[in-house]
Formats: structure tokens, sequence, C-alpha cells
């Protein structure tokens, strides 16, 4: 195609083609040029396999950017939002931050170590800061807590002594 180009150069220059005469050639070839170029663009969109890196369903709480899982956190790509993944002994999948966002609390999540003692426990993880990712946590009811027999058996005392 060069070679075709400067023999256009040489013949305008002797004065056997004119310059509109090339410049019309030249639009007729950058043209054709683009439609091909257009046709390979889009093949490649097609062929384009996905990015090492998951982007969430859900976007950002902060700024309603796109969420993108790394292996240690979950990061924003528009602000300074990010939850890390790894919590007390357990590592949060990205369906579990997807609803961390969504609902703005976790279902029960099971498999956290206790720092005591070797036993793991459930709880719910809450987002308690929308702007820095920063998570909360909430502890399930215990079945065998005496705690929530108390408050009865105060109100039963009470109603005995009036
Ligand atoms: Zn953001």
């Amino acid at each position: 195609m060069t070679a075709v180009w400067s023999e256009k150069q040489a013949a305008i220059e002797t004065g056997q083609m004119t310059i509109e005469k090339f410049i019309d050639g030249l639009y007729g070839e950058v043209s054709r040029l683009v439609e091909s170029a257009d046709i390979n663009i889009s093949a490649t969109e097609n062929q384009t396999p996905k990015t090492s890196l998951d982007r969430l369903t859900v976007k950002c709480p902060s700024c309603n950017s796109d969420l993108v899982m790394t292996a240690k956190a979950c990061n924003c790509i528009g602000c300074k939002f990010r939850i890390r993944l790894e919590l007390r002994g357990k590592k949060l999948t990205s369906k579990q931050i997807e609803t961390i966002i969504s609902k703005g609390k976790s279902s029960e999540i099971k498999g956290f170590k206790s720092k005591k003692n070797d036993s793991t426990y459930s709880m719910f993880v809450t987002l308690a800061n929308k702007e820095t990712g920063e998570l909360g946590f909430e502890y399930p009811p215990r079945d065998d807590s005496q705690s929530s027999k108390k408050p009865s058996t105060k109100n039963m005392s009470r109603e005995l002594k009036s």
C-alpha cells in the first residue's frame, strides 16, 4: 500500500494526477480501513475473556461505583470503600459480601474461630460504615442462655409482689 501511495505521490509531482484525485483515493482507502477495523474490534470484544477480577452484582453503597473482588478484599474502584475478606479466622465469600452490602446484614455465618479456645461460633456480619466498608457484628441469641429467661422471671416476681 505504501508503494502504491508513493507512486501516486510521484504521479502528483509529475502532474499526471491531481491532488483532489489523490485525496479521494485516500478517503476511500481510509474508510475501507475503518470498516475492516470496526469488524475486528467487535470480534475481539466478543472473544474477550472475563477479567480475573470478579465484579460484584451490587454497587458501592458510598459512591455507586463497581466493586471488585481481590484475593484479600472487596474494593471499590471509585472510592476508599473496602471490605476485608479475612474475618476472625474465616474468609467471607463474594455472595456474603453482596448480601451484607445490599441488605446491610448477612445471614447467620458459621465457622468464626473463638480466640479463647478452639471452638467456632456463628454470627451476623453487618455493614457498620457505608463509606469505609467497616464491618460490624451481631451475635445470634443463644438457645441455652439464661439471659432470655431472666426478664420473664423478673416480671413474675414483680407480679407476685404487687
Ligand atoms: Zn465507592
